[in-house]
């Protein structure tokens, strides 16, 4: 991959697109940016009040576009227990500070009992904390959902592009509209999906999903041989990371299309320069 722009190129390039859309929604440190009302989950992490919990690294999809080193297997490695052992004890250190728990991996559907098991200790120590769940969506059927559901659990995000917006998992998206109060979409912007994403928007209006979250497409080790496009690195030092050039400008072109269609869910940038993960 080539990375020849300039952050601050690309920085124009966004301010540019942000002025041709009037009343967009500047969250916190601009790390979100809206055409309306955030999720809870949303609203927390603008406030930096969250944790992100990482059950593990095994996942039944192996997307193009993963930032992250996960595997494929029929269990769970052993080690990740001391893993989730270490995140259990950050969480108690910080609990006061934390109002949300973004449960991720990996694919969390995976790992529904150590999921079971973190949750409702964490729950028991601060009540009242509000959970999220990030999934690929292919297990998401009534059996893994409802226990989702039983926990308390009130969020769930899908990542559509994790099977190429497959109608199967557009079902599944619809189910869990059925059984909780927030069900986003979240995605990352990949200029090679545009098309698909695009052609699902009117499908996922008509299902009633409260948000499309969009993130700009982060660049590693893991994922860097096999994306098609070009880089450019953003920040300095330790504060490093590198983005797919032109994935924050899909983001607004999608944005102005949802407008145009007078869509009711709210599109976000996650602007992942200031912040960045995907499930
Ligand atoms: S992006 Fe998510 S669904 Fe896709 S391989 Fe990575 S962890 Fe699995």
């Amino acid at each position: 991959m080539e990375f020849n722009h300039t952050e601050s190129d690309v920085m124009e390039e966004i301010k540019q697109l942000q002025a041709t859309i009037p009343g967009l929604c500047y969250h916190g440190t601009h790390q979100a940016v809206s055409t309306g009302s955030l999720t809870p989950s949303c609203e927390i992490c603008t406030r930096m009040a969250y944790m992100s919990f990482q059950l593990g690294f095994r996942c039944n999809a192996k997307c193009p576009f993963c930032f992250l080193s996960t595997y494929n297997a029929d269990a769970p490695d052993e080690d990740e227990k001391y893993n989730r052992q270490a995140l259990l004890e950050e969480f108690h250190r910080r609990k006061d500070e934390l109002e949300g728990i973004a449960l991720t991996g990996g694919e969390p559907l995976l790992y529904l009992p150590e999921l079971e098991a973190c949750v409702s200790e964490m729950q028991k120590a601060k009540p009242g904390l509000y959970f999220w769940v990030y999934t690929n969506g292919i297990l998401a059927d009534d059996e893994h959902l409802g226990v989702l559901r039983d926990l308390g659990i009130k969020e769930v995000r899908f990542n559509l592009a994790a099977t190429n917006y497959s109608e199967k998992t557009l079902e599944n998206v619809e189910r869990a509209r059925g059984m909780f109060e927030q069900v986003v979409v979240e995605v990352p912007s990949y200029p090679k999906q545009k098309e698909k994403l695009i052609g699902c928007l009117g499908e996922l209006n008509r299902i009633g999903i409260d948000q499309l979250n969009l993130q700009e497409l982060l660049v590693t080790d893991a994922n860097v041989h096999r994306l098609e496009g070009e880089g450019y690195q953003s920040g300095l030092l330790f504060l490093k990371k590198f983005f797919l050039y032109g994935s924050r400008k899909m983001t607004y072109e999608v944005m102005r299309y949802c407008i145009d269609k007078k869509y009711s869910f709210t599109v976000n940038d996650c602007s992942a320069a200031r912040f960045g993960r995907m499930p």
